[in-house]
């Protein structure tokens, strides 16, 4: 029953020259995806890849699906552990540092937090003289550096568990008495959803973490992430549409990014940032009246620039 409705719904889907089929049913890995909805990426040459992913509230959809995930043969009934293990075998994350802080920004401001932050950004390269090319309204504006990798513990991490493990154990260094406190890891870029895959949640979660991602929104995201952040940018169009928290930096000029625009999504907490730069001043006033003229929506500010953690 379960194969006939595979095949009905299967999609090709390129994968450099192989040629796989995407097909949604229930999962075949059910004891570790607790029987979500999964997608099975039919491979002629090795079998399925299985992949968490369509859960469609979450705006994942078949065709984005991140393609590094678990190998199951045709018939192989293995528990999920072992398509797991092959998976990690196969990853490598290349990240621009992995840090210990306090989140500053937001509903979670204040929180002891890891940053997790990935090299790269689909809506603009990082170089400056990209800045006019860049995929998003964003690229002029942003003062983030998600080049490279030589930041404080940047580097390319061969496999999921490594970055993991990396990730708790700056963690059990930073904290001096964890109980009552559930650690806590921010994946963040650049735009950390061109990396961040099942395997990498499943092993943050197997070193305890609750995992937060601060996302433009555009690409599609591991359905079991805990905390979904948002931030829509200009000119990108978003595919996650619901979440925990949506922060608008405000104003950015455009008329696709006006609060209005995203009312009808479903999320949680809704926050304008003022915009940083020259204009802070004014971008903050237009945030507080804002705010005043639609209450849904809150005022986040980046306390942690204001106070200066690092
Ligand atoms: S999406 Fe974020 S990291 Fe990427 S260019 Fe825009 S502001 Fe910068």
């Amino acid at each position: 029953m379960r194969q006939n409705q595979e095949e009905t719904n299967a999609q090709p889907l390129a994968l450099g020259r192989r040629s796989l089929h995407v097909v949604v049913g229930p999962s075949l890995c059910s004891p570790a995806f607790g029987g979500d909805v999964v997608a099975l990426l039919r491979d002629p040459m090795r079998g399925s890849l299985c992949s968490r992913a369509a859960a469609p509230a979450a705006g994942v959809s078949a065709p984005a699906l991140p393609v590094r995930a678990c190998w199951r043969i045709s018939g192989d009934s293995r528990p999920l552990d072992t398509c797991y293990a092959a998976a990690q075998a196969a990853m490598a994350y290349t990240i621009k540092e992995l840090f210990f802080t306090l989140q500053g920004e937001g509903a979670q401001s204040g929180r002891a937090s890891v940053f997790l932050r990935f090299t790269g950004c689909n809506l603009w390269s990082g170089r400056e003289e990209d800045r006019e090319k860049g995929a998003g309204g964003c690229a002029r504006w942003c003062d983030t550096d998600f080049v490279g990798t030589n930041g404080v513990n940047g580097g390319r991490y061969e496999d999921a568990t490594a970055l993991a493990s990396a990730a708790r154990a700056l963690w059990d260094r930073s904290v001096r008495e964890g109980r009552g406190a559930r650690p806590y890891v921010v994946c963040t870029g650049g735009e950390p959803a061109l990396q961040l895959d099942d395997a990498l949640v499943a092993a943050l979660h197997a070193h305890e973490f609750e995992i937060a991602v601060e996302t433009n929104g555009t690409r599609a995201l591991p359905a079991a992430i805990d905390w979904v952040c948002v931030s829509p940018k200009a000119g990108a169009k978003i595919v996650v549409e619901r979440g925990d928290e949506l922060k608008l930096v405000y104003p950015q000029g455009t008329e696709d990014t006006e609060p209005e625009r995203f009312e009808h999504l479903s999320f949680r907490h809704w926050f304008v940032q003022p915009m940083d730069g020259r204009a802070q001043k004014e971008s903050t006033l237009a945030c507080v009246e804002l705010c005043r003229a639609r209450p849904r929506w809150r005022l986040s500010v980046q306390t942690h620039k204001l106070v200066g953690i690092p």
